[in-house]
C-alpha cells in the first residue's frame, strides 16, 4: 500500500505473521484511508488480529484467506507487538477493535456518515446505542439489530433502507467475519467492521482493563483475573511467540 504523506511518498507494508497479514496503519492513518476509499465509493473491512486467530488462521486456509482478503488487519493484541518486534517489523502500537470502533464513531459524527449496529442481545445493543448517542453529538445512528434475530432477508434490507455506510458486528469471532464476507456483496455499506465484545464495552456490561495495564500491554492479564475461563485462548500467545521464532 502506497500512502502519500504532504509531499513524501512512504511505502506503508503490510507485515506477515505465520502467513497471516497485519496492517502497519494507526487509527488516524486507517481513518485518512477509510474517507477517501468511502468517497471512490469502495467497501472496507476491518478485522482484528490477534495470537490467537494467527494460530487459528494458520490450521485453517479458510481463515487465513478471510483475514489476508481484508482491507485492515488491525494489530490488536501485545503479542503482535512483540512479534514485530522479534522481526524487527515496525508495527509498535496495538490498534485494538474497540478503540478502533470509537474512532469511526467519531468520525460518523464529525463528518455526518451514518451508523449501523448489529449484535448482540436486544438490552446490550440498544444501551450501546444509546451511550454513543449521549457520548458523540451529531452522531447518526440509523438502526440496529440485536445478533440473534433469525430472518436474515429483513436485516439486509434492514440495513440497506437505512442507508447505513457503516456497519458494526458483534457476534464474536470468526461468527461475524464470516456473516460480513457473506454480506458484503448484497450490502450498500462502505465499512465493515467485526467488533467482537464491544457492545458490551459500549453499554457498560463489561469492564475494559484500567488504562495502566493497556498502557503496560498487560490488558490480557487483567482479562485472565476477571475471566480465568479465558486461560485455555490465552495459551495461544506462548505459543504463538514461540512459532513466530522458530520460523525465518
Ligand atoms: N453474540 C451474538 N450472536 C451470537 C453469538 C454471540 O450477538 O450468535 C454476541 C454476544 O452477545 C456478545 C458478543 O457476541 O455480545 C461476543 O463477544 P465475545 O467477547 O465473545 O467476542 P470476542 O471479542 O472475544 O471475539
Amino acid at each position: 500500500m502506497i500512502k502519500q504523506y504532504g509531499k513524501v511518498m512512504v511505502l506503508m507494508k503490510k507485515e506477515q505473521y505465520l502467513g497471516v497479514d497485519v496492517s502497519p496503519l494507526n487509527y488516524e492513518e486507517i481513518i485518512d484511508d477509510i474517507r477517501q476509499r468511502i468517497e471512490a465509493g469502495k467497501q472496507s473491512t476491518i478485522i482484528a488480529v490477534n495470537p490467537e486467530k494467527v494460530m487459528a488462521a494458520n490450521n485453517n486456509s479458510d481463515l487465513k484467506n478471510l483475514i489476508n482478503d481484508s482491507t485492515y488487519q488491525i494489530p490488536d493484541g501485545v503479542g503482535i507487538i512483540l512479534a514485530s518486534k522479534l522481526k524487527k517489523g515496525n508495527i509498535r502500537s496495538r490498534v485494538t477493535g474497540v478503540d478502533m470502533m470509537e474512532r469511526l464513531i467519531r468520525f460518523a459524527a464529525e463528518e455526518d456518515r451514518k451508523v449501523f449496529l448489529y449484535g448482540a442481545k436486544e438490552e446490550v445493543v440498544v444501551k450501546a446505542k444509546k451511550n454513543l448517542e449521549e457520548k458523540y453529538q451529531g452522531l447518526n445512528i440509523v438502526g440496529y439489530e440485536n445478533g440473534y434475530v433469525q430472518d436474515q432477508e429483513a436485516l439486509l434490507k434492514k440495513i440497506n433502507d437505512s442507508e447505513a455506510e457503516l456497519l458494526f458486528v458483534a457476534m464474536g469471532s470468526p461468527k461475524q467475519e464470516l456473516w460480513i464476507q457473506e454480506n458484503k456483496p448484497k450490502l450498500a455499506v462502505k465499512v465493515f467492521q467485526g467488533v467482537g465484545g464491544s457492545f458490551d464495552v459500549f453499554a457498560g456490561k463489561v469492564q475494559r482493563a484500567p488504562k495502566v495495564y493497556r498502557q503496560l500491554g498487560l490488558e490480557w492479564f487483567y482479562r485472565l483475573i476477571k475471566e480465568p475461563k479465558r486461560l485455555k485462548r490465552q495459551m495461544a500467545l506462548p505459543k504463538f511467540l514461540i512459532k513466530i521464532l522458530l520460523t525465518k
